[in-house]
């Protein structure tokens, strides 16, 4: 049988001997594209070509990429595990054309794949073709359907409609009609009794679509319309783990060697079967093996678990995935950790990235696990109150806002909530559960809502090339501009033809700086980037758009970020030095304030490192290196030493900033000094954690470092003169510190000495009332504790007593009611509620604490003889 990596390569040489150029996959996590989280179709790192924006080096490519989708407009994550045939990551196998062939040549490629290298079975093929839309104002897709005829009898092809037959990424953007191949994998005897042609389409998890040819034609507009593309291209996405449970002749993707291993390791960990069936611990198997995939090519690509964005989702599948190891395999512990050896080992060779990070990821996905089984026990716990009081309750109901608390706060999704409360004879308010999602739904689209118009075109394919690295100021003239609306604001977006603004990227913040249209002029508040668009973000519109621009960048702000980034480089090669060279980078930001560098390392920073890596930086930044930057071949780059960032996409040429080969050499696209000595000083300022074996150094250089470095000799200054300027500052600070908690201690046993006669006076006070031990009075204390103190005391020298005693302390008043069990029961007392009902309102303030001692606290001490006595009555 052929294994899944013959399967993959097989692809890949096919296309190859049709001319295409095999790229590599791009990053599942995507970076700048406003409209996408993640990759979640092979086009995304194309749509360039196909809007005309980017010319291709090659006119057909094609590539293994890997896709996730689990947000936006394809999102199949509770299907997943559930199903045998959706995953959250997979692999989508892809032939392009940009420009270059069509219909004809992508039809009968596939079919020749299909049926002649991979040998499929002619009569258990289907295709459907798009059967055109009449409100959009679109034909059949006739001539899809003559080259079909060409290989396949006309009853199987199917006419589809738009919803299945015409491909879009999602609510703008490219899209075309699009031809899809299904497969009937039925036995013949299920064949015979039904008609595959019937449940084509129809989720029939035996009869499949495994591969989508769009032929990408339109440009959807904001409005809905459909604008023609320059030119006419083809896309086609083919569904790996599907293709190979065909030629493997499998029932499930998960019986394909892509994820028996998987399933194996999980079956020794847990000590449970895998029994290919539906029940709950089956899917948990599937769900598991997919999902660690997903989790650890995110995070390979840079993406950590976090709270909001694309980290918010892999956080959210990582839960998924521990909720079912920890309900339905019975498994307490991290789990999803151990699989990843296998993983990292059988993507070895395609996706290397994993196994070269492999202890990182680990970590990072241990301690996610970690944390969430804490949170899943708490959640348990508070799931078990629910019942109980619902249980009580007349309406045996969870309400829907303790529902969605469970789900939002530790994670239960509403189907594990259901069971708990089916398996207790209860309900769950569901409808209530919904209306709290939306509403959470509706606040976080209305705090990241971001209404953008169609762009206006005043010059076709504006590459907007960037010539910022030598020159700040040119003459240009705006090629495209649109108006977009976030948070309330309204804001313009313009396109130059050429600009010297840097647009944020690798770290590296967006330029701001003035354009001057006929000498009106226009702030630019922000540079970013766009696919291959910079996008010069601006408060308003010029009155004449189509005049000559004169774009002038803020020349004093972009040399303070020009020196971080610089500075940058410099610390990164330092603590490869310094810690060891598993430091890699794990995010950077360089601004006008400050540099921040997240690296890759399993321990604090020492003090020590610190001051070396520092030292290292500035005897760099005197040796004043000339820095080289060259464009060169990516393999001739690596050679030197550079190193290419995870996640990270780059091209054949890459860039290449050196600071002495022998020191600095690494791939970057930002703007650098001519010289380090130009940084004049470099000074860490922080050491900290960001998540699991990340560390984070933030420092500052140039005239940033000078000042900080004054304000900080400058509080030392006024410590020194605090201390009236001691001769030896850190000695007379220790001797300070010392002294201090010397006397603190002696206050401490006085006070004690002191609480024991006040308590020896109150014992002479007790009054009996109606037969029981009354002691009220106001006491001399010097903090709220002495009360309690008191009361200890006192419980254990008396019975059947009710003590109250009050301090006025700095002005404000302080209260403890003490009462013993049996006089509470008897006279239906408790101390929270004696001092909820008579104390609080005397005092104003209030309090409370355990059945037999509570304390209260309030603004008011001028009734604390009236406090004595409404207690005193109540015996
Ligand atoms: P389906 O209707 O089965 O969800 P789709 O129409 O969403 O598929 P496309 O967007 O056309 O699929 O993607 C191209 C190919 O990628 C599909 O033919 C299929 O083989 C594969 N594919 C799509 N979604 C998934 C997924 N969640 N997991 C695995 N493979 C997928
Ligand atoms: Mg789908």
């Amino acid at each position: 049988m052929m294994t899944s990596a013959e399967i993959r390569k097989q692809f890949l040489d096919f296309f190859a001997s049709k001319k295409h150029q095999i790229v590599a996959s791009a990053p599942i996590v995507v970076k700048n594209d406003p409209t996408l989280l993640f990759t979640n179709a092979g086009m995304n790192q194309f749509k360039d070509y196909f809007l005309g924006n980017k010319k291709p080096e090659s006119t057909r490519v094609a590539d293994t990429q890997k896709c996730l989708r689990v947000s936006g407009k394809h999102n199949d994550l509770e299907e997943v595990g559930v199903d045998t045939y959706h995953h959250t990551m997979f692999e989508m196998l892809g032939n392009w054309s940009f420009g270059d062939y069509f219909k004809k040549e992508a039809i009968a490629w596939s079919w020749e794949l299909l049926t002649e290298v991979y040998k499929l079975d002619k009569d258990r093929l289907y295709v459907t073709i798009f059967e055109g839309d009449a409100k959009e104002n679109l034909p059949k897709d006739e001539e899809a359907y003559n080259e079909w005829k060409k290989y396949i009898a006309e009853d199987r092809i199917l006419s589809g409609n738009k919803k299945d037959n015409f491909w879009e990424m999602g609510d703008t953007g490219p899209c075309g009609p699009c031809t899809e191949i299904h497969v009937d994998c039925r036995t013949d005897e299920e064949r015979r009794a039904t008609d595959g042609k019937t449940l084509v389409n129809n989720d029939h998890p035996q009869v499949i679509e495994i591969w989508n040819n769009v032929f990408m034609q339109f440009n959807r507009l904001k409005d809905g319309s459909l604008q023609p593309l320059p030119a006419q291209h083809v896309d086609t996405g083919m569904g790996f783990e599907r293709l190979v449970r065909v030629i493997q002749g499998k029932q499930s993707n998960y019986d394909t060697d892509v994820f028996t291993g998987t399933i194996k390791v999980t079956e020794e960990i847990t000590g449970k079967k895998y029994g290919y069936s539906d029940s709950r611990q089956d899917i948990a198997f599937r769900v598991l093996a997919d999902h660690i995939r997903a989790i650890s090519f995110t995070i390979a690509d840079g993406q950590l678990p976090s709270n909001t964005g694309a980290g918010y989702v892999i956080r959210r599948i990582l839960r998924r995935a521990v909720r079912y190891y920890y309900s339905y395999l019975d498994y307490k512990q991290p789990l999803l950790f151990q699989l990843l050896p296998v993983i990292a080992e059988q993507f070895a060779d395609v996706f290397p990235e994993l196994q070269q990070q492999v202890a990182f990821v680990s970590k990072v996905i241990r301690e996610e696990e970690e944390a969430f089984l804490r949170t899943l026990e708490k959640g348990l716990k508070r799931i078990d109150d629910l019942v109980t009081a619902a249980g009580k309750s007349e309406e045996k109901q969870i309400g829907g806002k303790a529902a969605f608390e469970l789900f939002d706060t530790f994670g239960f999704p509403i189907d594990l909530t259901r069971l708990i409360a089916s398996e207790n004879a209860l309900e769950v308010d569901e409808p209530g559960f919904e209306a709290e999602m939306q509403q959470q739904k509706n606040r976080s689209r209305a705090a990241t809502a971001v209404d953008t118009e169609d762009w206006v075109v005043l010059k076709e394919h504006g590459m907007s090339e960037f010539v910022g690295y030598d020159t700040l100021e040119i003459n240009s003239k705006v090629t495209r501009y649109r108006k977009v609306k976030a948070k309330g604001k309204e804001l313009v977006q313009l396109v130059l033809e050429a600009t010297p603004f840097y647009a944020e990227s690798g770290g590296q913040t967006g330029d701001t700086g003035i354009l001057s249209f006929d000498g009106e002029l226009v702030e630019v508040i922000d540079t970013r980037k766009e696919n291959n668009l910079t996008i010069h973000l601006a408060e308003k519109l010029p009155v004449n758009i189509t005049a000559v621009v004169n774009a002038a960048v803020n020349r004093e702000k972009r040399h303070t970020i020009t020196s971080h980034h610089s500075a940058t480089h410099l610390l990164h090669a330092a603590l490869r030095k310094v810690i060891g060279t598993h430091v890699a980078q794990k995010g950077s930001l360089v601004n006008a304030e400050h540099l921040r560098f997240d690296f890759s390392h399993f321990a604090k920073v020492t003090e020590e490192e610190i001051a070396q890596v520092e030292a290292i930086v500035n005897e760099k930044i005197r040796a004043n290196i000339p820095v080289h930057i060259k464009e060169m071949n990516k393999d001739e780059a690596v050679q030197m030493g550079a190193m290419a960032l995870f996640g990270e996409k780059y091209g054949d040429i890459v860039r290449v900033v050196i600071m002495d080969p022998a020191y600095s050499v690494e791939l970057c696209g930002g703007t650098h000094v001519g010289f380090t000595g130009e940084l004049g000083l470099f000074k860490i300022k922080h050491e900290s954690a960001v998540a699991a074996g990340v560390r984070r150094i933030e420092a500052v250089c140039g005239t940033i470092a000078a000042t900080w470095v004054n304000e900080q000799l400058g509080q030392l200054n006024q410590v020194r003169e605090l201390l009236k300027h001691p001769k030896e500052l850190i000695k007379a600070t220790e001797v300070l510190v010392t002294e201090n908690s010397d006397l603190r201690k002696k206050i401490e046993s006085l006070e004690a000495k002191q609480l024991v006669a006040i308590k020896q006076e109150l014992l002479k006070q007790v009054e009996t009332v109606n037969g029981s031990n009354f002691i009220g009075a106001q006491v001399e204390v010097s903090n709220a504790d002495g009360l309690k103190k008191l009361c200890f005391e006192l419980k254990n020298e008396l019975d059947n007593y009710l003590v109250v005693l009050t301090a006025n302390i700095e002005g404000k008043a302080h209260v403890a009611v003490l009462i013993d069990e049996q006089l509470a029961a008897a006279k239906s007392l408790e101390a929270p509620k004696i001092i909820k009902e008579h104390i609080a309102g005397l005092i104003k303030g209030g309090g409370g604490g355990q059945k037999t001692l509570a304390t209260a606290g309030g603004q008011d001490a001028s009734n604390l003889g009236q406090v004595t006595e409404r207690v005193k009555a109540l015996l």
